[in-house]
């Protein structure tokens, strides 16, 4: 039986991988950068959005920076966090871990660290009490970063573990690699932090396996690519690895040409453990709702397959296990 949008939409979710700077509404972001006398290439949403067209992975970062540098002072920040709560909330989403690159919002943005980590709690406190949400944060190091300056984040993530903060991430360019931070996730891993890394989203199957020897992760975000190597595939399984799948962002960023061809069913077939996500929606025009919505229909996904997915990503959240059984489980229409 078809999934109806109506069931997705009041079904209680959880997402594991979005991150907050690319998730700013585009009214936002407008009346942002106005405030702050930043120059951007629109000035109305249309024109925000046909710059949200992106080329590649490049030029997509280079977006992400600049609005990210829309955001100048804590209040701007903690309005941009109670509004992503907020929608989240508003699709009933009941508990998020969102990525947060704190060091580029201190370099860039001018917000010292105790700052942010301030407004990141009093935007949990709120989204909790509030509107009976939950969100942790992943603060992640970018790829290409100064290990020194990883190790810094690492740090941050050590310090505010349990108060918000959820895990250490990795993100950014796959192709500058992982190994030169080595020792970076092996103090995370000695002191038992929790790592989720982008890999095998823009690079291939090496980056996948790479990312999981030197971080230890047991969430890899994206990891479509591990499709492309049989030897991988096997250990994503053996080793129960969960990938954090987002296949809008796939087919924006041109990973894969087109839904219908993105290998998430394939991945699925083999074993692998995999969850939906939206990443930053609205740079790629979608929201976590439209995302199952969009797999629903293109893969001819069932309630269940759904309930399934949405149970690994409760699995794989970096809680503990009472944490995971307190929260709300959907149900299954008629
Ligand atoms: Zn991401």
């Amino acid at each position: 039986m078809p999934v109806s949008a109506e069931w997705i939409r009041q079904l209680p979710k959880v997402e594991l991988h979005v991150h907050v700077e690319g998730s700013i509404r585009p009214e936002t972001v407008l009346r942002l950068a106005e405030k702050n006398g930043i120059s951007l290439p629109a000035t109305d949403v249309d024109g925000l959005r046909h710059w949200y067209e992106f080329r590649d992975f490049a030029h997509f970062v280079e977006v992400y920076i600049k609005v990210t540098e829309c955001v100048r002072t804590v209040e701007d920040l903690e309005f941009v966090l109670r509004e992503f709560i907020r929608g989240q909330a508003e699709q009933n989403i009941v508990y998020t871990e969102a990525t947060y690159t704190a060091s580029t919002v201190e370099t860039r943005c001018g917000i010292p660290f105790a700052e942010q980590l301030g407004a990141l709690q009093r935007a949990r406190a709120w989204g909790n009490d509030e509107l009976g949400v939950d969100i942790q944060f992943v603060l992640d190091i970018v790829r290409g970063d100064r290990p020194e300056r990883a190790m810094q984040v690492m740090h941050w993530v050590a310090d505010s573990l349990g108060q918000g903060v959820c895990a250490l991430g990795i993100a950014g360019f796959e192709s500058r690699g992982t190994i030169i931070y080595r020792e970076v996730f092996a103090e995370a891993q000695r002191l038992g932090i929790p790592v989720t890394a982008h890999a095998g989203e823009t690079e291939g199957a090496w980056s996948v396996a790479e990312t999981l020897d030197i971080t230890g992760a047991h969430r890899i975000g994206h990891g479509i690519r591990s499709i492309e190597d049989p030897v991988l595939m096997r250990r994503l399984k053996d080793e129960g690895v969960v990938l954090e799948i987002c296949p809008t962002s796939n087919v924006c960023l041109g990973v894969v040409p087109l839904l219908s061809q993105h290998p998430l069913p394939k991945l699925m077939e083999a074993g692998v453990a995999v969850t939906v996500n939206s990443d930053d929606p609205p740079m790629f025009g979608t929201t976590l709702t439209d995302e199952w919505i969009r797999c629903a229909e293109t893969f001819q996904w069932d309630e269940a397959t759904i309930l399934r997915l949405n149970e690994t990503a409760i699995e794989a959240a970096f809680l503990d296990d009472e944490a995971k059984r307190s929260i709300p489980r959907p149900s299954r229409s008629g």
